[in-house]
């Protein structure tokens, strides 16, 4: 098993960049190019609400921890979970400090509706896997907060989604070390992306945009 060290981390939350288009998690992670559009900034708001700083809550049987930091070392990744909910139950394990044994679910809060893709899932698995290497458990299910709805759906995290986390990381860490962008890929999601101003899709089939704006400001 490969273990990365931790200043090769790459950010959780970029896997659902990735899923969306290759290349706009590469404009956002390798190239640090961001622009706020309604989405993201409704959903900065749903995440800041969520977890303001690492907090911890007991109700009953039920313990409530927000904004937990976790990290894996096989996948080279780290960072946040919005909430992770641990359910007093015998098939358990058993959390340092307390009485009795929990069943571990991460939940994740969206601003929108469900998806017809599978990105908020695969963000949601991997914030799993982080937490059964961390915690050194197994989680066979997860929950995903929409706002819209304002509801959440129970989600089985099966093989295939781990499968497909594993692969798309492994890609990541390959582009990140080779400092690649992917050219554009015209696509339906290009309507509702919010680096679409930056992207430029016409002009950058065949150069980078960090080149593009470079030049851009040179000849001002
Ligand atoms: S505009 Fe389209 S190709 Fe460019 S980053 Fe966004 S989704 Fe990807």
């Amino acid at each position: 098993m490969k273990i990365y060290n931790e200043e090769d981390y790459l950010n959780l939350a970029g896997i659902q960049h990735f899923a969306f288009c290759q290349r706009q998690w590469a404009l956002i992670h390798i190239e640090k190019l961001w622009k706020d559009n309604l989405r993201t900034v409704e959903g900065e708001l749903l995440h800041k609400k969520t977890h303001d700083g690492y907090y911890f809550e007991k109700r009953g049987d039920l313990l409530i921890s927000r904004g937990m930091p976790v990290f894996s070392k096989s996948l080279g990744i780290n960072g946040i979970c919005d909430v992770v909910e641990f359910h007093l139950s015998k098939t358990g394990i058993q959390l340092f400090g307390r009485d009795g044994k929990y069943k571990v679910y991460p939940v994740e809060y969206k601003r929108g509706k469900p998806k017809d893709s599978i990105i908020d899932i695969l963000q949601l698995t991997a914030q799993a896997m982080c937490l059964e290497e961390m915690l050194c458990c197994d989680i066979a299910e997860g929950y995903l907060y929409y706002g819209e709805t304002r509801h959440r759906v129970k989600v089985c995290l099966d093989e295939s989604y781990r499968s497909e986390v594993r692969d798309a990381l492994d890609l990541m860490h390959q582009y990140y070390n080779r400092d690649y962008t992917p050219k554009v890929k015209p696509s339906k999601s290009c309507k509702a992306c919010s680096l679409k101003d930056l992207c430029i899709p016409n002009l950058s089939r065949c150069r980078s945009v960090s080149g593009y704006i470079q030049d851009m400001i040179e000849e001002d």
